[in-house]
């Protein structure tokens, strides 16, 4: 990349919180030739979340889903500053927002101020996310793998191959039966489509790999998913809820549906059945994929605005995606309670949408301060100051958010996905072989570099060929 302009203090600053699905669209979308940006996130990466799972269970290396935020904005018209630090706390009020980081030392670029930890926004772009819903249930956050970051990926895949190497230390052993049965038993609670594809993984990984490397074990294993309402992935149409039930039963993996997690301990569940009954489950691994929740930081900003942010669910915008009760703020993703579900296609499309915005909003202050230079001059020609009136109206006509959806995809195991794809005014369901490779493709193209896209393909061809890598640090 060339040379980038320098930041200016008399253009206006977009404060960006976060570096995934949201942010990310955006910043790849927007023309900051008008504006300074600071992105601010505790991960100094974007996380392409859908191949996950994959990464649990080594089909996926972690590098090959991620891609530094560094990369994006390097390629700006205007230089973009990136913090690896966390928001602790916005003031809608001041438009300041504090954040922590690794490096206190820290004096800001922008508009000559010096500062600590704190900045100051004209346009903020909240898009924190969420967090991994526990309901406050006892034992989850101590004894649980989630499946939300990549460490929770890699904790998860350390976790399995200790269970797997325990058991098999303790195969031979008589009197360890019992145990070596719990360690085998892999858990999954949420029938949602985190839980639904990492089962489906989980189940690759016995069967493709377990089965050559340890195949004294291999049988031993079970899969049980954990779900609270009375089918599985409620956003799919009801065949394919039917044809993922089926598919689970031929892979052996147990699906308990009204059956709710009230207790979690150190190696086992405590689950309360449809007829009412509480039963526990002894269990090697508990991956826990029971749906988000807002972040504290969300909570305390919803507190500050007060009576017009009273949704549990999350941040209530208005069809700009500006945050109700508070100036300058644009709240996009999982973080905001909108009637879309919270995926990585509704984030990235706000994403994109508020670049667009953010240009829209440049040229109607640019326009704006060259009618005042107009009207400040002598000689200027009455119909330049007309024209320049209608373009300004026109650049103040906003469109609001609209959401284009363009089909649910999942991986369900053994090779065989499922996908409801909108079509003409219905949609069209599909499952099976042929459906997962349309997944793998739709995945790889919506990948963001050619980088990313190469080691994705490469890493999938690796495992076919070698299988995954079972050994661990
Ligand atoms: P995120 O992508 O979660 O990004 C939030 C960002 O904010 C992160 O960079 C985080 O580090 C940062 N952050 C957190 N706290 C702070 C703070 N205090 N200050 C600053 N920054 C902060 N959706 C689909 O549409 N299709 C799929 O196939 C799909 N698969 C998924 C698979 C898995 C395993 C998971 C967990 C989710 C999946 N989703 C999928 C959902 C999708 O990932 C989310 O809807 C999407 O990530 C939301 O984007 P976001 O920008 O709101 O939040
Ligand atoms: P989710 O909210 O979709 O599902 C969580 C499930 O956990 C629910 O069905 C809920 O009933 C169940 N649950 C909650 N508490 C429970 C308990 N105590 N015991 C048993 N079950 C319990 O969560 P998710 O799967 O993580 O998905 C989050 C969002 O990300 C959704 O919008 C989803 O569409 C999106 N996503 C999409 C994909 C995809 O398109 N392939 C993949 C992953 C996630």
């Amino acid at each position: 990349p060339g040379p980038q302009q320098p930041f200016d203090p008399d253009k206006k600053t977009i404060v960006v919180l976060g570096s995934g699905w949201g942010a990310t669209s955006l910043l790849k979308s927007l023309d900051n030739e008008d504006y300074n940006v600071v992105v601010i996130s505790p991960r100094n990466y974007f996380l392409f979340t859908p191949l996950l799972p994959s990464v649990a269970i080594g089909t996926l290396d972690a590098r090959s889903i991620i891609q530094p935020t560094r990369y994006i904005t390097r390629h700006k018209k205007r230089v973009v500053h990136v913090y690896e630090a966390e928001a602790q706390e916005v003031d809608p009020i001041n438009k300041t927002v504090t954040f922590k980081g690794k490096n206190f030392s820290y004096t800001s670029p922008i508009k000559g101020q010096q500062d600590t930890g704190s900045i100051k926004y004209d346009y903020l772009v909240y898009a924190v996310g969420a967090e991994t819903q526990t309901f406050n249930i006892p034992g989850v956050k101590e004894h649980s793998c989630f499946m939300k970051e990549l460490k929770d990926a890699e904790k998860l895949r350390t976790t399995v191959m200790d269970c797997i190497e325990s058991a098999a230390m303790n195969s031979d052993n008589p009197n360890a039966g019992a145990d070596v049965d719990r360690l085998l038993h892999m858990v999954v609670v949420g029938g949602g489509p985190t839980g639904i594809e990492l089962s489906g993984e989980l189940h690759d990984f016995v069967h493709d790999d377990l089965k050559n490397w340890y195949p004294e074990l291999a049988d031993k294993v079970r899969v049980t998913l954990i779900e609270a309402l009375p089918n599985v992935l409620p956003m799919f149409s009801k065949q394919l809820i039917q044809y993922t039930e089926s598919t689970f039963k031929e892979n052996k993996i147990n699906i308990l549906t009204r059956t709710k997690v009230k207790e979690i301990k150190e190696n086992s569940v405590i689950v309360q059945n449809e007829k009412g009954e509480f039963v526990e489950m002894p269990f090697g691994v508990l991956v826990w994929a029971a749906g988000n929740v807002g972040r504290d930081i969300t909570r305390n900003l919803m507190g500050k605005i007060g009576a017009a942010q009273s949704n549990p669910r999350g941040l209530l915008v208005d069809d700009f995606l500006q945050l109700k009760g508070a100036e300058g703020i644009y709240a996009i993703g999982d973080c905001a309670a909108t009637s879309y579900a919270p995926t990585a296609q509704v984030a990235s499309q706000q994403g994109n949408y508020l670049a667009r915005q953010f240009v829209q909003i440049a040229r109607k202050e640019n326009l704006e301060a060259k009618l005042k230079h107009l009207r400040e001059s002598l000689d200027t020609a009455p119909e330049a100051i007309e024209s320049t009136v209608k373009q300004i109206n026109k650049a103040s006509k906003l469109r609001p958010f609209h959401y284009s959806h363009q089909g649910s995809l999942a991986y369900i195991g053994s090779e065989k996905a499922i996908a409801d794809l909108p079509f003409l005014n219905g949609n069209f369901a599909s499952g099976g072989v042929a459906t997962f490779l349309f997944w793998r493709s739709a995945y790889v193209s919506t990948l963001f570099s050619l980088r990313n896209r190469t080691l994705v393909v490469s890493d999938w061809l690796k495992v076919k060929l070698f299988g995954r890598d079972t050994s661990r640090d």
